[in-house]
Parts: structure tokens; sequence; C-alpha cells
């Protein structure tokens, strides 16, 4: 793989080396101080981290799929978003804890919606923090915030889900995936249906637009896919 790509693919992390890189060079002093504050949260990671991987894997393994659907999915009703409030309330540990939970929870099924409300509810109105809120400015600005807050979330999950489609998210991911990982940019493609035709199991029409069914699961799907993306008549499709 090439330096390019290696960059490409971990954009965050070298932007991150070479300013450290850079600060090295022309403040040392401050390098060391950012450095110094980086291992704070890297080993505040370390220990949250796996914790937050095993219990996704559980819910991954154990839940089954149509209870995640049932419960937090396009179609379960004003039971989603109370569901997801008392997840995010009752959740314990920073907010990128949630990031791997709520990823596992939209492929099984959860609306982007109750996603955001889960998020929301974890980020501001977490019981911890609403207990301290009570203790340190009063019971009633407690409960104003957490009622004009909860309004606030409910109405940004509509907002959002009208805006983001998973579409837009399993994209993204695709983006982040390995060397043969493919994708579509959706605002290219016209929907001539050829890499469907050519490829139905890993290509589908959505809203008259192709959308990545499921990756290719071995080198040779990966080879006919690469075939695929050269019909493309807008180079809509990405393979990385
Ligand atoms: Fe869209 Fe390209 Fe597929 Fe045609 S071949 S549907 S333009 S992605």
């Amino acid at each position: 793989m090439s330096v390019l790509k290696v960059f490409k693919k971990n954009m965050m992390l070298s932007v991150v080396v070479l300013l450290y890189a850079a600060l090295f060079v022309f403040r040392t002093d401050m390098a060391i101080l950012s450095l110094k504050n980086s291992s704070y949260y890297i080993i505040e990671m370390l220990q949250i981290i796996p914790v937050v991987f095993i219990l996704t894997s559980l819910i991954e393994a154990w839940v089954p799929k149509k209870v995640i659907m049932n419960n937090l999915g396009e179609k379960s009703g004003i039971k989603g978003p109370i569901i997801s409030l008392f997840l995010g309330s009752v959740s314990a540990g920073p907010i990128y804890a949630a990031f791997p939970i709520c990823k596992m929870l939209l492929k099984k099924g959860a609306s982007i919606a109750n996603i955001v409300v889960i998020l929301s509810a974890w980020a501001v109105i977490k019981i911890p923090m609403l207990a301290n809120e009570a203790k340190f400015l009063g019971p009633k600005f407690m409960a104003v915030r957490w009622i004009l807050t909860t309004v606030s979330i409910f109405i940004m999950a509509y907002v959002i889900s009208t805006i983001v489609k998973k579409e837009d998210i399993q994209d993204a991911a695709a983006n982040n995936k390995d060397e043969d990982a493919v994708s579509i940019k959706r605002q290219y493609c016209t929907g001539c249906g050829i890499c469907v035709k050519l490829l139905p199991n890993l290509f589908q029409l959505k809203d008259g637009r192709a959308a990545v069914k499921r990756q290719p699961l071995d080198s040779k799907e990966a080879d006919v896919a690469k075939v695929v993306w050269e019909k493309c008549p807008t180079k809509a499709i990405t393979m990385n």
C-alpha cells in the first residue's frame, strides 16, 4: 500500500502526527505539554474502550435483530424514542463510548432518529449529570433544562433523520474499510442499473439510485466489482 493510501486511510491520525512533528520543531515546550494532555486521554480511553467493545459484542451476539427493529427501528412508533431516551439517560461513560454501540444498533435495524436520541441523551441528560446539576444549580433549573433539552432532542432527531439516510452512513463506513471496499457516490449515480444487473449480490437500486447491498466477500468477487466499477458511466462507484 502506498504512503498516500496509508495517509488517506488514516487521515485524522496522519494530520495529528504531522502537527505534532511541526510543534516539536517550532515549539518543543508546547509539544511536550500537548503530549502530556493527550496521554491522559489515551489512558482514559484504553480503560473504557475494551469494556465498550465487550458490551457491543455481547449485545450484537445476544440481542436478536428483530428485537432491535421492533423497539428502535423505523416502525417502533412512539416506543422507539422513549426507549432511546431511557437508554441514553441511564448510560455511563464518556460520549465517545456511545459511538461503537450506536453503530452496532444501527446495523441491527435501529433508526437514525432513535440513534440521535440515544447519543444526545447520553451527552447531555445522563442521570448522574442531572443529579449533580440539581445539587449545584437547584432542582428547578435541572427540571426546566431537562424538559427543554428533551424537546430539542426529539426535534433534532426528526430533522437529522430527514437529512441523513442510512445509505450515507453505510457509504462513509465503507470508505473506511479495507482496500477492496466498494462505495457509491449517490450524487453522481444516474440510476442506470448497470451495476445492479451485473452484480445483484453487491448492488441494489434504492430510491432510483444505486446502493451497496454488501461488500465483496473475497478477492474473486472484488475482481468482478472492479469490472463493474469500470463500466459505471458516471464513475459513481468507488473502490479503495
Ligand atoms: Fe449508478 Fe453507476 Fe450503478 Fe449506473 S452503474 S446505477 S450510474 S452506480
